[in-house]
């Protein structure tokens, strides 16, 4: 196998250093490119669910994740306005369905850093970082892929490409593939702060605010030092800039509005994302794949982006393995495209889009329609365990192993 054609992987994000360690340990020679100097820690997933833990467990990953980050078996919705508790969840009723009935709350960058020190025992592994894929030809039995880096532009000899290299992926562009879908007129707007929720909230990391005129959404996560930071989540108002959106005073505004304290809240990170809900037309052309966002980008409520991102980069791993062992064809390669594709429209947009609906909705009368159906559903244990293989991506794994 060494002496095989590494697999060249654009992107270090998350899921292109998974994709890595999941090929590095069936002992396939790996290059993985990274544009940027470092791992990107800006706030964004930190929502790690159980179908993923099995698989971070398989890599041998689980435990660490466990250990940095925070174990949360519950998720609750709320009314923000009179602030009412609507319906809470408890991942506990999967206890028959996975070793992890809960969530872990552990920062991406966080999992990408205990990923890349993994990768550093695999002589036939590498992470460059400063080396950005420009473009590439792919060939019969090979792809050369173009790294510019800062001395100079080089060409790299592989025998896949897999393009990791997030939602605005160069290998997408340079394959000429649709990235179908929208783009939300709103943007998100993620505030840390260092002001402990835990008197009020808790008892759950995990918590949605439905709003007619400002939804939001809380989450605890553990931080870099371990002590503790609550993100808030809010989307943008109709006209509002980023730049008014990250204002001081605006920011104080909307956290006093949310939740009036004495004082400023200290605030330790202001992020606004924009917000998509697009697939792109396959995720495979020749000998390049796309995984993760590059592939696919949803809204973050319900914490599934990155999860199915993992769950691509392990399945095209496995694929790929059994190729390059010759236990099986190049045509095998082409399922990839026809399982994720599909699976990522039915259990990532779909929920994504309901769950963001739900927040916003704006009827009264429809609103209490959807409240009286979650309540019910949390009601009946079936039900309730129903809802949550499908929100845990449980679902969607046994579904892509039946098709
Ligand atoms: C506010 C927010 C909260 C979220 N919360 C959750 C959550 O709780 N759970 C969840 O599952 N998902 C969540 N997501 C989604 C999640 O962040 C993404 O799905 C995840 O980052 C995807 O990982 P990735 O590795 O595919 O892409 P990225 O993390 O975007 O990484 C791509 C990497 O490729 C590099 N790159 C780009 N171009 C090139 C190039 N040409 N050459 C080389 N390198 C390149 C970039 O520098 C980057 O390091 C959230 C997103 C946001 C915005």
């Amino acid at each position: 196998m060494a002496s095989q054609r590494p697999v060249l992987i654009a992107g270090a994000g998350p899921v292109g250093v998974i994709a890595a360690l999941a090929l590095a340990r069936q002992g396939i020679p790996v290059q993985v490119f990274e544009a940027e100097p470092r791992i990107n820690d800006n706030p964004r997933a930190a929502t790690t669910h159980a179908a993923t833990l099995e698989i971070l467990d398989n890599l041998g990953l689980v435990d660490e994740v466990i250990r940095r980050g925070l174990v949360e078996p519950k998720f609750r919705t709320w009314n923000r306005e009179p602030r009412q508790l609507i319906v809470e969840f408890d991942f506990s009723v999967l206890k028959d369905d996975t070793r992890f009935p809960y969530v872990v709350q552990c920062e991406q960058h966080k999992l990408a850093a205990m990923t890349i020190e993994r990768l550093r025992q695999f002589p036939h592994a590498s992470v460059a970082f400063n080396a950005r894929v420009t473009g590439f030809s792919q060939f019969e039995d090979r792809v050369e892929v173009d790294i510019a880096t800062a001395a100079g532009t080089r060409t790299v000899t592989g025998s896949w490409l897999i393009g990791c290299d997030g939602g605005r992926s160069t290998v997408r562009k340079a394959l000429d593939i649709e990235f179908e879908g929208y783009t939300h007129p709103e943007r998100f707007l993620v505030l840390s702060t260092t002001f402990s929720f835990d008197t009020i909230y808790g008892e759950c990391s995990r918590n949605y605010f439905a709003d007619a005129n400002e939804w939001c959404a809380l989450f605890k996560v553990t931080g870099d030092d371990g002590k503790g930071l609550w993100r808030v989540l809010f989307p943008t108002r109709s006209g509002e800039t980023d730049a008014q959106a990250l204002d001081e005073t605006a920011v104080q505004q909307r956290l006093q509005n949310f939740f009036p304290k004495a004082g400023a809240y200290p605030v330790f990170h202001r992020n606004i994302y924009n917000v998509h809900q697009r697939v792109a037309a396959t995720f495979h052309k020749g000998r390049a794949f796309l995984a993760g966002d590059s592939a696919h980008v949803n809204n973050p409520l319900g914490g599934l982006g990155l999860n199915f991102g993992i769950h691509d980069a392990v399945e095209l791993a496995d694929l790929v393995g059994k190729v390059m062992r010759g236990e099986a064809q190049d045509e095998t390669l082409d399922s990839y495209d026809r399982r994720r594709r599909p699976l990522n429209v039915e259990y990532v947009q779909q929920q994504t889009i309901a769950n963001k609906k739900r927040l916003e909705e704006k009827d009264p009368a429809v609103r209490d329609r959807n409240n009286a159906a979650l309540q019910a559903i949390a009601a009946d244990p079936v039900a309730h365990r129903a809802y949550l293989l499908r929100a845990s991506l449980i679902d969607a794994v046994r579904k892509a192993k039946t098709t």
